[in-house]
């Protein structure tokens, strides 16, 4: 993880904002391959100390859900919020590569390592119902396939 943060004080705690960049490992929505996807994320986020630095009198939490807490040995800790930001800036469906090939639906072979057998015996649904039309009329299909 690469990247600066800058923490700035506020009146209800520290404003964490900066720019990181990380990888994610995650599995291609096609071949089901693991990569490391790289993100790059813009955070800026408010923690709220749990005690106050001085007293070491514990303070109120802010009522909104979700917000960041700097905890009682007044650790700063970005990791959730480094977690919540790299989940939203996932793609919904990544691809190992733009033109991933994905996986044959029939074996399950990995068709970016070459293509499987499957593929030269299946024959594509509109062919086969061509196929079957074609059976139909012999006299036909065999000046077709001529
Ligand atoms: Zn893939
Ligand atoms: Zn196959």
């Amino acid at each position: 993880m690469r990247g600066g943060v800058e923490l700035v004080r506020i009146d209800r705690g520290i404003l964490v904002r900066g720019n990181l960049d990380t990888e994610v490992d995650v599995a291609c929505s096609r071949c089901m391959t693991p990569f490391s996807c790289a993100l790059s994320l813009d955070i800026e986020e408010e923690y709220s100390p749990a005690t106050d630095v001085h007293t070491g009198a514990s303070l109120p939490l802010p009522d909104e859900p979700g917000c960041f807490i700097i905890d009682e040995h007044h650790v700063l800790d970005l990791t959730e919020a480094i977690r919540q930001y790299a989940v939203l800036a996932l793609p919904m469906k990544p691809l190992c590569r733009k033109d991933c090939a994905g996986l044959c639906p029939n074996c399950g072979h990995n068709l970016n390592r070459g293509s499987c057998d499957c593929l030269a015996h299946e024959i594509d649904p509109r062919w086969s119902k061509l196929e079957g039309c074609l059976a139909t009329l012999p006299s036909l299909s065999s000046t077709f396939l001529e």
